[in-house]
């Protein structure tokens, strides 16, 4: 059964070439909220039509000519430079029309055999076996997960991104091409970036001449820390590139819509661990002893007190202990103590100011209570924060889907470590609609994560679009 052909206004998608399956029939917990008509562009299949190519060439003539006749709005280009983005985009709906079926089966494979962080050896050798295929040199990382590819003319580059990682999750899709591996999957929908940049690599090998030169980062182990991305810009990934670009699936926004935002996108987090001691003693005579629970008392709720008082409140930081130990006997103060929490912030600034105020705020808190400690600090990953100008270059590449294609979207509190690339260059990241339209819009990073497979070809076309609009 097929949920889709109903929620579009075309009508033209066409399951059977999209592929989808009965996942995405079930139940929806808020929709209603979300539960827009999709766009003309959800309609697509990765199959593509002549209807399809039609609505491409209509969106971007609507969209991007300007209301002066010989030049784009958005870009004030001439209509000579308007003409080669229009060839270029008609390739590449050549390109989806003929191996859109593979776009689907990709994701499908690495679906089904997905790898852990740093353990994508199969996930990329799969990926440089058909570049190689279509006569490119990608080159692996020495760990042999991960792997680089430039496409286009030398000199200054876009880097496009994707991460391969699965997750240490027990997968219930109950899917056909549900993952193999106990205990490992995709449900965090990397299996369909990297489907989508490969797909790209691949219809961008069928364009030809490229107006700038593309690098193509296949990363690895995004899921951990400290993340691949620390690797790759080791490796060189971002040496000669002027911008870096990346999708993440978006289960809250629907198929054929992909999200913007100038600013930060994601939020950094870091773990804080305190470990205490202190001599002991009998719990009538704290005087000569230091009081390690009432020293840990001061802190679990003085942290978070004071750290809100000394940090602006629309920087979204917020300090929360998840964990705390000490102690057995009720008449016993005890020798050792240990608390452990997460402190979040989407603001970059405020990021690098929250270890040494962490510190500060600690020490004073403990210092009068005679408790020994020690802090470990440990920095996660820095907010994604979207460059102004390549937030427009997204939203370009984006109508060039159809003027229903762009979105904006919320702040997520989650972390990401494409941010590491943002600290070398700007660039940004979008949400790519995953959501159906129908049924519920399943979280990431739960067992019962899927993707309507038309995100594929939706998200080839904003990534070859990015190189193909370039200026
Ligand atoms: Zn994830
Ligand atoms: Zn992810």
């Amino acid at each position: 059964m097929s949920t889709i052909g109903r929620s579009s206004p075309a009508g033209r998608e066409g399951d059977a070439a999209a592929g989808r399956g009965d996942d995405a029939a079930t139940g929806s917990e808020d929709d209603s909220a979300t539960g827009s008509r999709p766009s003309a562009a959800a309609g697509r299949t990765a199959g593509g039509s002549g209807l399809q190519s039609k609505a491409v060439a209509s969106g971007l003539q609507s969209k991007a000519l300007g209301p002066e006749a010989g030049t784009c709005r958005h870009t004030g280009l001439a209509t000579g430079r308007q003409a080669e983005i229009t060839a270029g985009q008609a390739a590449v709906e050549a390109w989806l029309s003929e191996h859109g079926d593979d776009l689907i089966g990709w994701r499908r494979h690495i679906h089904a055999n997905p790898e852990l962080s740093r353990a994508e050896h199969g996930t990329t050798e799969f990926v440089e076996s058909w570049l190689v295929k279509a006569g490119l040199e990608p080159r692996k990382l020495p760990t042999g997960t991960g792997l680089i590819c430039d496409i286009g003319p030398a000199g200054p580059r876009l880097a496009l991104r994707a991460d391969m990682d699965a997750l240490p999750l027990q997968e219930y899709t109950g899917q056909p091409f549900a993952s193999t591996v106990p205990g490992v999957s995709h449900a965090c929908g990397h299996d369909a970036h990297t489907s989508i940049l490969l797909g790209t690599a691949l219809a961008l090998a069928e364009v030809g001449d490229l107006p700038v030169g593309v690098r193509l980062v296949f990363q690895h182990a995004e899921e951990v820390m400290p993340g691949g991305a620390i690797d790759m810009v080791a490796a060189g990934a971002m040496d000669d590139v002027t911008r870096v670009f990346a999708l993440h699936c978006d289960p809250r926004l629907e198929v054929g819509r992909i999200g913007v935002r100038v600013g930060a996108i994601t939020s950094a987090a870091d773990t804080v661990e305190l470990v205490l001691d202190s001599p002991g003693g009998h719990t009538s005579r704290p005087h000569l002893t230091s009081d390690l629970v009432y020293a840990i008392g001061t802190v679990i709720t003085g942290l978070p007190g004071l750290l809100s008082r000394r940090i602006d409140p629309r920087t979204s930081t917020v300090m929360v202990w998840g964990a705390v130990s000490a102690g057995k006997a009720p008449n016993a103060i005890p020798q050792t103590g240990m608390l452990t929490g997460t402190v979040r912030t989407g603001d970059h600034t405020t990021w690098s100011l929250l270890e040494p105020m962490v510190r500060e705020i600690v020490d004073g808190l403990l210092a009068p209570t005679g408790v020994r400690y020690q802090l470990n600090y440990k920095r996660g990953v820095p907010p994604v924060v979207n460059d102004e100008f390549s937030t427009r270059m997204f939203e370009d590449a984006i109508l060039g889907l159809g003027p229903d294609a762009l979105s904006d979207t919320p702040q997520s509190g989650g972390g990401e470590d494409f941010s590491w690339y943002l600290e070398e260059v700007p660039g940004a990241m979008a949400r790519l609609g995953v959501w159906s339209g129908e049924g519920p819009q399943l979280d990431i990073h739960q067992p019962t994560f899927d993707i309507d497979e038309r995100a594929l070809a939706a998200g080839v076309r904003v990534m070859t679009n990015l190189v193909l609009q370039a200026r």
